[in-house]
């Protein structure tokens, strides 16, 4: 094939050398310098590009008659891509050249680098040039974090059908409380002693001659707590939203909680009963983070229920069961049962109790057990009902007595074959947990530092959870994120939302291996406290742009050199006096830490911040004074700035210099 050099390219079209290696480069092809040689078809390629860039602009055309058509008779093949694919993805799809595709995006006007980001709105047409249908994959579910829990390789004979374990998460005051006490209510399993029921944390209703076990501490708090630790229990949540509130925060944090789970989701649209009810809206807004109803031609089942009236829970626990009966839930029931501490507490008359979940084989009366670093044996078991049990099987809560200590929810339980190697289990998990506890936890920088070890290593995924003050900006952050590429390099949003950092981003942070970010948006002292704790990184920005620079800069694996911020102290405003010359004093209780006059500090209101500027005026009383400790009271005010109304936060702060990871 005929070839050219590049600078004779660049003549010819009348650019400089570098522009038009620029050009080259942006369309995927590869010219090294200026005297590199360059296939007659690039060299066209790039002609067409230029061309493009320099014709007055113009309504693509969206069929060009010159096309080459597909064979009539050709058979029309089915590929599909990764979600938001490079235009390499689509090439690779659709068994072309990357050139290729480039050519013909450009050949519609549209400029694309091969390793870029496909243009979405040509997909379609650019599959259908090349004799095929494209879809979208979905994307894929993260990672789970590496669980603790031991594989079985169970023979496929022995495994028999378990109950499903379900877990109903969604935002507060949705109905999650009301509607596990009507399931309870409704098909209760009849207890022995007429029904009186008993909290264990978990109970199990009847669907025909099959049981659903239901966890009943609801919400996500348990939920993350569990999985934090590695236990694994839940197999499917139920997203309660309701029909008169919508999608609020908590339910977007459901949703990205049981995607990092890998668990089945439904959602069950509640208080359709209310007259401000629209169960429509709540599918629609589901759609926006991409929970896509079935009815809506997604996979997400969907019930309408009234939790308070009762209505539609049948076809809810119907379709529960019938999720279960397609995904086939098994286990062994055969060898030493094993399984999750689910709740546990001291019982004045019992002692320490715990609830049990079996995950695998059969819980009887007098083994002994290990869970975390807890031992013990079972001296008698209770189900919800209040009935004794003297077995478990698998899926079956049941509460246990003959603790030696009260475990911690989250514990892996285990039978072992006698009280001795049990107890000797538990002192050696002791021991391990307090020579670590001598060594000094990781701080958030070295588990960021070894996050971008990881990057580094192989295909690099970088985590983020993405919170902003406002819609227009997360968006915004969303789409410029997704442009951030390095070669196998991605960003992955585990959840992103409007709002302040608080702690449900740390624990879904913890989970999925995350950093925190936030725009414009802060954690309070709770929610920073819980990071530092767990190691959890929150870095936040109020420019955007330096905001995707240093997300890019940790992307290729490396933090840029940077700036630590010190939070201060903070204060709570609890009264606003107008005072002449000097504009809105807030009266203030100083909550942490202390507060500095001529400090940087925000006004945050829920979260977000309101400004950002400096402390210009503290008193005490009448008097000016350099500092107030926590537990003081304090005059503060903004030079210049006057919105500040009761109820927000202000947080002092200092900005260190921080040497390079
Ligand atoms: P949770 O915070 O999600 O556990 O919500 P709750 O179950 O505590 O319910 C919050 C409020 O909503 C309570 O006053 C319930 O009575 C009410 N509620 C729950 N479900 C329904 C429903 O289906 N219809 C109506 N009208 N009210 C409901
Ligand atoms: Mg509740």
């Amino acid at each position: 094939m005929a070839k050219m050099r590049a600078y004779d390219l660049a003549r010819e079209l009348g650019l400089e050398s570098k522009d038009l290696l620029e050009q080259a480069h942006s369309l995927g092809i590869e010219v090294k310098t200026a005297s590199s040689s360059i296939e007659e078809s690039d060299a066209e390629l790039i002609r067409l590009a230029i061309a493009e860039a320099n014709a007055p602009a113009v309504v693509p055309e969206p069929e060009p008659a010159s096309e080459p058509e597909p064979a009539p008779d050709r058979e029309i093949k089915l590929v599909s891509v990764p979600a938001n694919p490079s235009v390499a993805d689509v090439a690779n799809a659709l068994g072309e050249s990357a050139v290729t595709i480039v050519g013909a995006l450009v050949r519609r006007g549209v400029l694309a680098g091969a390793g870029g980001p496909m243009p979405l709105d040509y997909l379609d047409a650019i599959a259908e040039q090349f004799g095929a249908i494209i879809e979208t994959e979905a994307p894929p579910p993260p990672a789970p974090k590496t669980s603790r829990r031991p594989s079985f390789d169970d023979a496929p004979a022995d495994l028999v059908e378990r109950p499903p374990v379900v877990t109903i998460m969604g935002h507060v005051d949705h109905g999650k409380t009301t509607l596990l006490d009507t399931i309870r209510k409704s098909n209760v399993v009849a207890g022995e002693q007429g029904g009186i029921t008993q909290h264990i944390g978990a109970y199990q209703v009847q669907v025909g001659d099959r049981l659903i076990t239901f966890i009943d501490t609801p919400g996500h708090e348990a939920f993350t707590a569990l999985r934090a630790r590695g236990a694994e229990v839940t197999d499917i949540v139920v997203l309660v939203v309701a029909a008169n509130d919508g999608v609020m925060p908590q339910t977007i944090e459901a949703i990205s909680h049981a995607r990092a789970a890998g668990v089945k989701l439904v959602v069950a649209v509640n208080k359709v009963d209310l007259p401000g009810a629209d169960p429509m809206r709540v599918r629609t807004m589901l759609t926006e983070h991409e929970v896509v109803t079935e009815d809506l031609g997604g996979d997400i089942p969907v019930v309408e229920v009234s939790a308070l009236t009762g209505l539609g829970v049948d076809s809810l626990l119907e379709l529960i069961d019938l999720i279960a009966q397609l995904e086939d839930f098994r286990a062994n029931p055969k060898p030493a049962a094993s399984g999750v501490v689910i709740e546990a507490q001291l019982d004045p008359g019992m002692g320490p109790t715990a609830t049990v979940i079996v995950k695998r084989g059969t819980l009887r009366t007098g083994d002994a057990f290990v869970a975390g670093q807890t031992s013990g044996r079972v001296r008698a078991m209770m189900d919800w009902a209040g009935n004794r049990e003297t077995l478990a099987d698998p899926s079956t809560p049941v509460l246990i007595m003959g603790w030696d200590e009260i475990p911690i929810a989250g514990d892996d339980f285990e039978v072992l074959s006698n009280e001795r190697e049990a107890r000797a289990r538990a002192q050696e998990r002791a021991d391990v947990a307090r020579d670590a506890s001598f060594s000094t936890p990781a701080t958030a920088r070295e588990r960021l530092a070894n996050l971008l070890e990881q990057l580094r290593a192989d295909e690099a995924e970088l985590r983020v959870i993405l919170k902003a003050d406002a819609h227009g900006s997360l968006e915004a952050l969303r789409e410029s994120l997704g442009k951030i590429k390095r070669e196998g390099g991605r960003i992955e949003i585990m959840h992103g939302a409007i709002g302040g950092i608080n702690e449900n981003d740390v624990k879904l942070a913890e989970v999925t291996e995350a950093v925190v970010i936030g725009f414009n948006v802060r954690p309070d002292g709770k929610t920073r406290r819980l990071a530092e704790s767990k190691g959890i990184e929150i870095r936040t920005y109020g420019i955007i742009y330096e905001l995707l620079e240093e997300i890019e800069a940790m992307l290729v694996g490396r933090l840029a050199p940077d700036q630590v911020e010190v939070v201060l102290g903070t204060a709570e405003v609890r009264a606003i006096f107008k005072v002449p010359r000097l504009g809105n004093i807030a009266g203030c209780y100083v909550t942490e830490g202390e507060i500095v006059r001529n400090a940087k500090a925000r006004l945050l209101r829920g979260g977000v911040v309101v400004f950002d500027g400096v402390i210009g005026s503290l008193r005490r009383f009448k008097d000016d004074v350099r500092n107030v400790a926590s537990g003081f009271e304090c005059g503060i005010g903004f030079a210049g700035f006057n919105d500040i109304k009761e109820g927000d936060t202000i947080e002092a702060y200092q900005v260190n210099e921080v040497a390079r990871v």
